[in-house]
């Protein structure tokens, strides 16, 4: 028996799996992550405290025209094999919730609706008196140099993901029971390296990592799949549809 057919007793096992997915079940649809050694973001020291409310309020200009070239590439992308896999998973009742990292939106044009986008998305931008507006329209807005981009009401819009500096949404509660209820934690590209997602694994009976590099939390995991989240979950998912 091999380490996928290890994985697929897991999952066959189990009554209750979540998945936790990152960066990394991106970059097949051509968007760059975090951490990768040669093409992730943090290559870019600054986007730190470019992504950040502390820029959004005191430097709007820099932070809209420093971040919407790469927040718009994020929104151009397609899903992959990966996206499409957990959402016929979710279909078939196997997943039953999917919590992700990512803002590009991807698990949702893929069709997973049991999903718990914990840093946000892009497909809405939001104002404090509760307005809520496509995030095409706030770029149009950027595009006409109406910057901070503006609500009907007068204050500033912003795009809904969480910058640095911003507390964690309700749908991160709703994570951690989900993590808690859990017999099996499914973790796809992800480094586990960003709080407090990070700490969500420490929460879970038993879990099972899907990555192209090594994690901090590979120690902890009953199988660890090393390789592109595309090829691993289709062979996974015809592994499982075959019996
Ligand atoms: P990360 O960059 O820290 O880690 C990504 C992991 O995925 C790495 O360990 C890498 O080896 C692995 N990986 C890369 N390609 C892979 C593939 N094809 N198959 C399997 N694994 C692969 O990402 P993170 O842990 O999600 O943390 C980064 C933060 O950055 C998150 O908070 C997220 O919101 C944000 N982010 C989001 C996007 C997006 O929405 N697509 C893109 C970049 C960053």
């Amino acid at each position: 028996m091999d380490d996928v057919d290890r994985l697929v007793e897991l999952m066959k096992e189990a009554d209750y799996i979540v998945v936790l997915t990152g960066a990394g079940v991106s970059t097949e649809s051509g968007l760059p992550d975090f951490r990768s050694p040669t093409s992730g973001l943090w290559q870019d020291e600054s986007l730190m405290e470019l992504l950040s409310t502390e820029t959004l309020t005191s430097d709007p200009k820099r932070f809209f025209e420093r971040t919407l070239p790469l927040l718009e590439l994020l929104t151009e992308a397609q899903p992959n094999a990966a996206h499409r896999v957990l959402a016929r998973w979710e279909e078939r009742g196997l997943v039953k919730t999917l919590i992700t990292q990512n803002i590009d939106s991807l698990h949702y044009e893929a069709g997973s609706r049991q999903l718990l986008e914990v840093h946000g998305q892009l497909r809405t931008a939001s104002c404090s008196c509760g307005a809520l507006v496509s995030f095409s329209q706030l770029v149009a807005k950027v595009r006409k140099k109406e910057i901070p981009p503006r609500c009907a009401c007068g204050a500033a819009l912003r795009p809904d993901v969480v910058l640095f500096g911003d507390p964690m949404p309700a749908s991160f509660g709703q994570a951690i029971g989900e993590v808690e209820r859990s017999d099996l934690l499914l973790v796809v590209g992800s480094s586990l390296q960003v709080a407090p997602v990070a700490y969500l694994p420490n929460m879970a009976r038993a879990m099972a990592i899907v990555n192209l590099t090594p994690t901090v939390a590979d120690g902890e995991a009953k199988v660890v799949l090393r390789g592109r989240a595309g090829e691993i979950l289709s062979e996974l998912d015809d592994r499982l549809t075959r019996g």
